[in-house]
């Protein structure tokens, strides 16, 4: 066995990598011939590579450190929690305080009546566990028909089949198939999608499919809309401000049930504790994982209102994850929260710092390649596009020029994400305005970059 660390030459681990690591929404074989970056270390908002540069996360990592890396407190929560009880699960009539004083805690926090949590290992593990329960909940209830949730194109809710199935995005539903009785609806995204309409016009046009959908699907056979507050990994879509609004009236009309997908949105992104708050909604049951714990542990749950969880509760739910409630996972989550709370994090990034990157971020719009900047808290986007006044398409293959620039931010040491072209962002919330503005500058440096190799390539011509 060879021993393998830190102190291994970059190209070894690569080539190790590459040889034995199957690595998530990638191409494998691409890692043959282009290693994976190793990242070795992190600290605050920067991250260290395995040649020693310094790499600043405009993601956190994957939209999960809204604390930063390197809290000491949350290491030292799970050393003492691994001492005293390191596993134990809740299935046959057992407890444990962890999970006890988070349950108490998400409760407090939630809005409204949410006051119940059902754990995961994950925010896909989740999804699965919100697509059974809206079932099951309208089977005890006497109405087992009610079965078929409606959601959104280009909306992600995970990678499992139940989560991938309510998610949108065609490209996974491809491979493999998907579960019966999900309808997508199309997404509010003006930008790509408005077309002539104002954008106000189409978020009302986009929110009242909701509606639509209920009406030729049935009542009777609609259990429940899922959504992302602000779609994510989708895009960074922010909808129009006439979108929420209208999408409420619709679910308080129809007997339906509501479910905000806060993966993302939830503990501090978008300047609340959770993007329900943000965008005005009081859903039935919240999807939760990634900022729950800043990503220092795994961990998901669905946050379920009383209602809800008192029908579900009467008759035994089949369903649960052998790491549902992880004690270890709890304990660095607990400490999260309370790291979120008592430095005031969620409430400095909104008042102090969100402000500062809305008008700096909203400031590339000035660049040639770059048509909108959206931002809402601490998660934006911007579209890129070869013709602003029309909004158009680039010739090539959606995700073409996205990559370039986003090719272009990694090697200029931030990490900044594509989808297809549109770039995102979704900072730790502890950035600061020096944080912001190297952003900015590194952002400009590479869309300038990929511009001149997308021209190079002969990919920057419009549809
Ligand atoms: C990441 C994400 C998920 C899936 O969470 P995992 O922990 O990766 O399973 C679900 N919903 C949304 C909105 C997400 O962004």
């Amino acid at each position: 066995m060879v021993e393998i660390s830190n102190h291994m030459p970059t190209a070894e681990l690569q080539a190790l990598d590459a040889a034995h690591h199957m690595h998530p929404f990638s191409t494998q074989s691409g890692f043959l011939k282009k290693g994976a970056r190793v990242i070795t270390r992190a600290e605050g908002v920067h991250l260290w590579d395995s040649e020693g540069e310094k790499i600043l996360d405009a993601m956190a990592g994957l939209w999960c450190v809204n604390i930063g890396y390197g809290r000491e407190e949350l290491a030292q929560a799970a050393y003492r929690q691994m001492k005293e009880l390191p596993y134990y699960n809740t299935f046959f009539q057992t407890t444990h305080v962890p999970v006890i004083a988070l349950s108490n805690r998400l409760a407090e926090l939630a809005p409204g009546d949410l006051n119940h949590v059902f754990y995961a290992g994950s925010g896909s593990e989740a999804n699965d566990t919100n697509l059974r329960m809206v079932r099951f909940y309208w089977a005890q209830k006497g109405k087992p028909e009610k079965n078929i949730i409606i959601s959104r194109k280009n909306a992600y809710h995970g990678s499992t089949l139940g989560a991938m199935s309510l998610g949108g995005m065609s490209g996974m539903h491809a491979q493999g198939g998907v579960v019966q009785n999900v309808h997508h609806i199309d997404q509010p995204n003006w930008w790509s999608e408005g077309g002539d309409m104002s954008p106000e016009d189409f978020g009302l046009e986009r929110a009242q499919q909701l509606e639509k959908a209920i009406q030729e699907l049935g009542e009777n056979r609609v259990a429940a809309f899922i959504a992302e507050p602000i779609q994510g990994a989708g895009g960074v879509i922010v909808p129009p401000s006439t979108y929420w609004p209208e999408i409420k009236r619709i679910c308080d009309k129809y007997e339906i049930l509501l479910i905000a997908d806060e993966v993302i949105c939830g503990f501090g992104r978008t300047g609340n504790w959770f993007g329900s708050e943000t965008v005005g909604i009081q859903p039935h049951i919240m999807t939760i994982a990634k900022g729950l714990s800043s990503g220092y542990a795994p961990i998901g749950g669905s946050i379920v209102c009383d209602e809800v969880a008192e029908v579900v509760g009467g008759d035994e739910f089949n369903h649960g994850y052998t790491y549902a409630g992880h004690p270890v996972s709890c304990a660095v989550a607990l400490e999260n929260l309370r790291i979120l709370d008592e430095e005031r994090i969620i409430a400095t990034a909104r008042d102090e710092i969100a402000p500062y990157l809305k008008e700096k971020f909203e400031s590339l719009t000035g660049h040639p390649m770059v048509g909108e900047a959206k931002i809402v808290g601490h998660m934006g986007s911007i579209a890129l596009t070869p013709n602003k006044a029309t909004r158009a398409k680039f010739a090539a293959e959606a995700g073409t020029v996205g990559y370039l620039v986003r090719e272009r931010c990694f090697a200029n040491n931030l990490i900044m994400r594509h989808v297809g072209d549109r770039m995102i962002i979704s900072p730790p919330l502890i950035f600061t305005k020096e944080n912001v503005d190297t952003l900015i500058e590194r952002a400009w440096k590479s869309l300038d970059e990929g511009m001149a190799n997308a021209k190079a390539q002969g990919v920057f011509t419009a549809a």
